[in-house]
């Protein structure tokens, strides 16, 4: 989807975003626990060749040990809401609903935002993205219920 424009609902400031949908890209996703930073991660790079996770919803915790910290030092968590990039408050994704709802072109065919910030959609806040943003180390010493098989 393009770049739309969202209302933080805790300081009032707009931001860009973009939604993704995970299901198409075949990707899981979290958000950082300090920024507006979202993390996508693609079922077809390298890394998921090494690594067994869930795609097309956010990750789970057990992943949060493989990625490397955020651009702003903090931490990709399976439990972190999206926040604004100006106040970097947590956004309701319930509220959210009033400007996905009213920009998403699908709408007026019956398209509904899930509500939810864990479902087959991630948001993009103002371009701030990291894809496949694996820590390799962390990757050779991955955990053996976390290991593909070869095949
Ligand atoms: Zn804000
Ligand atoms: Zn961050």
């Amino acid at each position: 989807m393009d770049n739309s424009t969202g209302t933080c609902e805790n300081c009032g400031h707009t931001f860009q975003y973009r939604l993704i949908h995970n299901g198409f890209g075949d990707s899981a996703y979290a958000y950082c626990n300090q920024c507006s930073f979202t993390v996508l991660l693609s079922g077809w790079s390298e890394a998921a060749k090494k690594v067994r996770f869930r795609i097309q919803q956010r990750m789970t915790a057990d992943m949060e040990g493989l990625l490397k910290p955020c651009p702003c030092g903090g931490t990709f968590r399976a439990a972190a809401d999206p926040r604004c990039p100006h106040c970097l408050q947590t956004l309701s994704a319930m509220k959210a609903t009033d400007y996905i709802e009213k920009n998403a072109s699908g709408t007026a065919k019956g398209w509904r935002w899930d509500q939810s910030w864990s479902g087959v959609y991630s948001i993009v806040l103002n371009e701030n993205i990291v894809e496949d943003w694996w820590n390799n180390q962390a990757l050779d010493g991955v955990s053996p219920q976390l290991q593909k098989r070869p095949r």
